[in-house]
């Protein structure tokens, strides 16, 4: 055991994150040359290295300098060792992982409790869950970069709070960044969900080489994170992408948002499930939940696959729009109705097909998210990631 290190200075740490940011383009630097990149003193250099050889971040070897006949160090990025902590936080989920810089993660840990009615509750999980998760990687909470955490809610980007409508009602005028930097006392990144589904998407799924790209979570609220031009969209005040209150003709059901005939009033997972257990429990009283099997099986149900087709084309006549609007590369279909694959893509494309304009649909390929229900996780690692090595 080892006694824990004092807190470094914020000059400090901004010295560490310009070194790994370098390394990270570089790979392998020597000092000399770490100073002339950076502008930095060989003084702050040489602490910053020492810092980081002691966090494990980086490796020294010594190399005879060519002709010379004086020794010259090389210092190396170790990127299995430059950590960092991701939190998805979902309507009834949390999950902490620890990923290196490629994004391979170490060390998981999720717990299943309602995130929208307990906020206090929630932050003290994502804790405990990030000690689970560094116990399992092996590593203590100093040997990470960054953090960064996607939440299921609309975040305004002026104020860094929560706003309306919003399914994480008891967060509303909450600051998740502020809340989450208290906790783990150090900066979090914090981003809405679909925008971390867009990020993860572009880094490790199935988005890697489109610069235009709309992520879909199609789950209990149905929200898109815009990638334009290789960056993230957020807007004015951060809650771009909100096509679940998109309003549909000759739709009347009432919106939580108290809009009628909403996107997400009639697509939403809760009722696209609602119809599959009509369909494949037909006998079933109302009110009693019925065990349906995963959406992923249901393709080759023929009633199941017509349910999910419908809540496509409902789906993509609001993403037709969109198409003709941003003229997206990709649109991927995650949450969990994404889960249900073929059945939902064909819907959402044969409405796409029949109401964008051919020039736009023709452009736009649209697949089911490949990374499953963890786009959102992989996209909090990229934005760790990013903050681990450009801060
Ligand atoms: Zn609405």
């Amino acid at each position: 055991m080892t006694a824990p290190a004092p807190a470094p200075s914020a000059r400090r740490l901004r010295t560490r994150a310009t070194l790994l940011a370098v390394l990270g383009e570089h790979g392998t630097l020597s000092r000399a040359e770490l100073s002339r990149l950076t502008g930095l003193s060989r003084s702050a250099v040489g602490s910053a290295v020492t810092d980081l050889l002691g966090e494990g971040l980086v490796s020294e070897t010594s190399t005879e300098a060519a002709g010379r006949g004086r020794r010259a160090t090389a210092v190396t990025l170790r990127r299995a060792h430059a950590l960092v902590l991701a939190l998805d936080f979902g309507h009834t989920h949390v999950t902490a992982a620890v990923a290196d810089t490629a994004g391979t993660v170490l060390g998981e840990a999720t717990a299943h409790l309602d995130v929208d009615n307990h906020p206090r509750e929630v932050l003290a999980a994502a804790e405990t869950l990030a000690r689970q998760a560094l116990a399992v990687a092996g590593h203590p909470l100093d040997a990470i970069g960054a953090i960064a955490a996607g939440i299921p809610g609309a975040l305004d980007t002026r104020t860094n709070v929560v706003r309306a409508p919003s399914t994480l009602s008891q967060w509303i005028g909450m600051d998740p960044a502020a809340e989450l930097g208290r906790v783990f006392g150090r900066p979090v990144t914090v981003g809405n969900d679909a925008e971390m589904g867009a990020r993860g998407e572009r880094a490790y799924g199935t988005g890697r080489t489109v610069n235009d790209l709309v992520y879909v979570k199609a789950s209990t609220g149905i929200g898109a994170g815009l990638l334009l031009d290789g960056r993230i969209y957020r807007g004015a005040s951060g809650i771009s992408g909100e096509i679940g209150h998109i309003q549909l003709p000759d739709t009347g059901t009432w919106c939580r948002c108290g809009n009628r005939g909403c996107l997400e009033s009639v697509a939403s997972i809760v009722e696209v499930r609602r119809r599959l257990a009509h369909v494949l429990a037909p006998g079933a009283r109302p009110g009693v939940p019925v065990d349906l099997p995963p959406l992923a099986e249901l393709a080759d149900v023929p009633a199941a696959a017509r349910v999910i087709g419908e809540a496509g084309r409902t789906i993509g006549r609001v993403l037709a729009d969109l198409v003709n609007c941003l003229n997206p590369a990709a649109i991927v279909i995650g949450g969990e109705l994404g889960q249900a694959g073929a059945p939902l893509v064909n819907g959402i494309r044969e409405s796409v097909d029949r109401h964008a304009q051919p020039a736009v649909a023709e452009a736009v390929e649209i697949r089911a998210s490949r990374l499953g229900l963890r786009s959102e996780l992989y996209g909090a690692i990229d934005a760790a990631v990013a903050a681990a090595t450009t801060a």
